[in-house]
């Protein structure tokens, strides 16, 4: 069998509208720059494509891209990403997912596949080591994820990526599905639909995936799941009871958002909680393959039957934030959502929405906070466009343009807010008004730093700008490379660095000196396993300082499309509610964190990348296809 050591750097590029499709080099500088995943995505889009295309239209192009973890071996290496324009948010959108696509892709010999244009009829395109073909969809059209993967006959080497009905019906937040794990935040499901492209399927297995070092890769991987073993986070917390087991920190924190933001904790939300269901639904370990922290899980149902286990994103938004605590409804609706091919926060967050809008006679759905009564009907309405679902799939921006109710339209940029309430944590608040694809809770998680691990104070803007920026880019690099997010918790505080210096005086260096800080954080175990992968030399400066290059990049291209410091804000309601009956709860002070935030970025007072930034890190402003004016607004 053919070896891949690191990346094969050959691309497939598809034209569905011409139904050609074409093999690519990518260039040995690229892969350097940009390092592979979500950011070697972003450059090859930047280059093809100009600002202002329809994202639903034929030039919108759809990028999937494996990294050079994907694959290994390494620990939580099943992963690959997304990237599109946005038809949600009108910006870039990456997605990260670990589902058994990413690896079928890379055994197929592919590092890239880049979709434009729309078919006439539905079409699913199958990718195979000689290339690929475009076959029909037809009878799968209108299957929901499970049925449609069923049917597509996948065999054990294959992956396969789908929509559900929502995709087909282009609803604005619908997303994908990958065996039982799903991503495409801001409508990658909704592109795909507009292509008319219902699947994508890899024939996997014609490629070995080897390491370049092995000895340095047994050793890095090796002191990588020592790490994430000993972390309580990743050990503990997630592996035994799930991302739920967020919840009874945000509780403690008063960050949990219930009916729609209005409030911060509950009593019943305890019934939500990863420790809870764990019990309820004696969970165990379904998770992407492979994986060292286990985070996903499934349980056995009161039904008897066995299911996924709801994550927190889902428990929150989908439950609390609906004023409904009862685990089997949001766990009924968590599975509805995924065979629909829909994403739970922004479903959770445009129903809330509509909820407290029919609260105030803005409009009525009949839906109530605190009731189960219609959820499940309206999910389906919404993902099969039918009644007031057609109009609540567009998702709270275009809601409240329609209807107003400004002030209680939870979103950033047009994508609905993730779990995390920045007036307890206003490094998040930071993060979610700077992210380049909306209020993600993934573009930096400060909420961690301030709520779960005391390490940064919750409502002080001191050390926020920093740790905003650093995480920025490490993740943009993690998400590049192509591993978990979670690993970055084990791999930042279980080095001697971190691990050995006192709590408290940590905490205080990284409030008061965050510049020393994070000199001296040690994330040296991404850029080792990537040596030792790839046989390239990388240090966790050039690794960072690719991060800074993507996340610029990204926001480059945001900055074309229209985006400027008015887009970096956050919902009325966490700029001006302060909680009067929980002083845990203020109103962010949002200005100052962005005056510092942009400074040591290097974008100009009104968020603009400035020509010696993009020059500094090597980002080409000029003028190819890719690469018009700044669209004026
Ligand atoms: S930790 Fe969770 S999200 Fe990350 S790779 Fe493992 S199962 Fe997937």
């Amino acid at each position: 069998m053919e070896e891949i050591r690191g990346t094969s750097n050959r691309g497939l590029e598809v034209d569905l509208s011409l139904g050609e499709i074409r093999p690519f080099s990518i260039s040995g500088e690229d892969r350097r720059l940009y390092l592979g995943g979500k950011g070697l995505g972003l450059k090859l889009l930047y280059d093809r494509m100009a600002p202002g295309v329809d994202p639903l239209g034929k030039e919108n192009v759809l990028a999937f891209m494996t990294g050079v973890f994907s694959g290994t071996g390494a620990p939580c290496s099943a992963r690959f990403a997304a990237v599109t324009k946005s038809p949600l948010t009108g910006l870039m959108a990456a997605s990260s997912c670990g589902g058994p696509f990413g690896k079928a892709l890379k055994t197929s010999g592919w590092d890239a596949l880049l979709i434009r244009g729309c078919a006439e009829r539905p079409v699913q395109l199958v990718v195979d080591t000689n290339g690929g073909r475009i076959e029909d969809a037809g009878p799968l059209w209108g299957l929901d994820t499970v049925e449609t993967q069923a049917a597509l006959g996948l065999g054990k080497k294959d992956g396969a990526l789908v929509i559900g009905p929502a995709g087909e019906h282009r609803v604005l937040f619908a997303n994908t599905a990958s065996g039982h794990r799903f991503f495409g935040r801001g409508g990658v499901g909704a592109v795909m639909g507009a292509k008319g492209l219902k699947a994508v399927r890899a024939e996997g297995g014609a490629f070995r995936i080897v390491p370049q070092d092995p000895a340095l890769f047994e050793r890095m991987r090796k002191r990588a799941t020592a790490y994430i073993n000993r972390n309580p986070f990743t050990a503990h917390a997630y592996r035994r009871f799930g991302t739920a087991s967020n919840l009874r920190f945000c509780t403690a924190g008063g960050i949990l958002p219930v009916r729609n933001f209005q409030s911060g904790d509950d009593p019943e939300a305890d019934r939500l909680s990863g420790e809870a269901m764990k019990e309820r639904y004696r969970s165990r370990p379904s998770t992407c393959k492979p994986c060292t922290i286990l985070c996903g899980h499934k349980g056995t149902f009161p039904d008897g039957s066995t299911r996924q286990i709801a994550e927190y994103e889902t428990v929150a938004l989908l439950g609390a934030n609906l004023g409904v605590f009862d685990p089997d409804r949001v766990s009924d609706w968590n599975e509805l959502c995924g065979r629909l091919g829909m994403d739970t926060i922004s479903a959770g967050g445009t129903i809330a929405f509509a909820m407290e809008a029919g609260e105030r006679g803005l409009m009525d759905t009949g839906l109530r906070f605190g009731s189960p009564d219609g959820v499940a009907e309206m999910l389906e309405a919404i993902a099969h466009r039918r009644g007031a679902g057609a109009e609540l799939a567009d998702g709270v921006r275009k809601l409240s343009g329609r209807y107003g109710g400004d002030a209680f339209a939870m979103h950033v940029k047009g994508m609905e807010v993730a779990g995390y309430d920045p007036r307890g944590s206003w490094g998040q608040g930071l993060a979610y008004a700077v992210a380049n694809r909306g209020a993600c809770h993934l573009s930096a998680t400060l909420f961690p730093l301030e709520v779960f691990f005391g390490l940064l104070r919750p409502r002080t803007v001191r050390a926020k700008a920093e740790f905003v920026r650093f995480l920025e880019s490490l993740y943009a690099a993690v998400n590049s490379l192509q591993t978990c997010l979670f690993t970055a918790y084990a791999y930042m505080l279980e080095p001697p660095a971190s691990r050995l210096t006192p709590k408290p005086l940590l905490g205080l260096t990284m409030q008061y000196l965050p510049g020393l800080a994070l000199k001296l954080m040690d994330v040296t175990t991404f850029n080792r396993l990537y040596q030792a992968i790839t046989g390239l030399p990388l240090s966790q400066a050039e690794m960072l300082r690719a991060g800074d290059r993507i996340h610029t990049l990204e926001r480059w291209m945001n900055t074309r499309e229209g985006v400027s410091r008015r887009d970096d804000t956050l919902p009325a309601r966490f700029l001006l509610e302060d909680d009067p009956e929980d002083p845990r709860r203020r109103a962010v002070p949002l200005d100052p964190m962005l005056d510092r935030y942009y400074r040591i970025r290097g974008f100009d007072r009104n968020g603009v990348p400035t020509p010696e930034t993009l020059e500094g890190l090597g980002i080409p402003a000029g003028d190819s296809p890719g690469r018009g004016p700044q669209a004026a607004r």
